[in-house]
């Protein structure tokens, strides 16, 4: 059906997140029926996007430029940060307009199983930039598993000796990878509802 271009396409489809063969032929067809109008500004913004994202050297988010929009932007409280699992929980808070400070991405949870150790975080980066000064608090808004709660532990012994508040979200809330799955009202009461680590 369609020739191997078009069989490639669905295939390159169906594997981003949410989709399946079935929505990946949908928007295929959506799109070949469109071609000027839909395919050609998707395909030059998906390389363009492609091209200029990079990683934050400071946080670890995912933009165009380097420090990024947030780390960047002088209206932030610059002595709160939140550290997240991933981009995509960032994003998330960032949607959800309840956190007007500054993130640190770990880049996953310390897991003995998967064999993640500390080195694999950019867990040294987040004590170096809590060791410059100037950060009062630091907000661990990592996943309510096992690997999540022996991160915040791992993190909080570190933080600790160097006179910094650590809290943590509220308990409960499917935080790590999943946070963006969360209606808005949810995060901010998990954000608010934040006790001493
Ligand atoms: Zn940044």
């Amino acid at each position: 059906m369609g020739g191997p271009e078009i069989e490639r396409l669905i295939g390159l489809l169906a594997k981003l997140p949410g989709m399946g063969p079935r929505s990946a032929r949908r928007a295929a067809l959506k799109m070949l029926q469109q071609p000027e109008t839909r395919m050609l500004p998707l395909a030059s913004a998906l390389a363009e996007a492609a091209r200029a994202a990079r990683p934050c050297s400071v946080c670890g988010n995912l933009d165009s430029r380097d420090p990024c929009a947030i780390c960047s932007d002088p209206r932030r409280e610059r002595s709160v940060l939140c550290v997240v699992e991933g981009v995509g929980d960032l994003w998330a808070l960032e949607r959800a307009s309840v956190f007007n400070g500054l993130y640190h991405v770990l880049g996953g949870t310390l897991s003995a199983l998967s064999g993640v150790g500390p080195v694999d975080l950019n867990a040294a980066s987040l004590l170096a930039r809590v060791e410059q000064g100037g950060v009062t608090e630091v907000i661990l808004a990592l996943g309510a598993t096992v690997d999540g709660a022996t991160t915040a532990h791992w993190l909080t012994d570190r933080l600790r000796p160097l006179r910094v508040t650590v809290t943590r979200v509220a308990q409960g809330v499917p935080i790590g990878g999943a946070l963006d799955v969360l209606d808005d009202g949810t995060l901010a009461a998990a954000l608010r509802a934040r006790r001493p680590s």
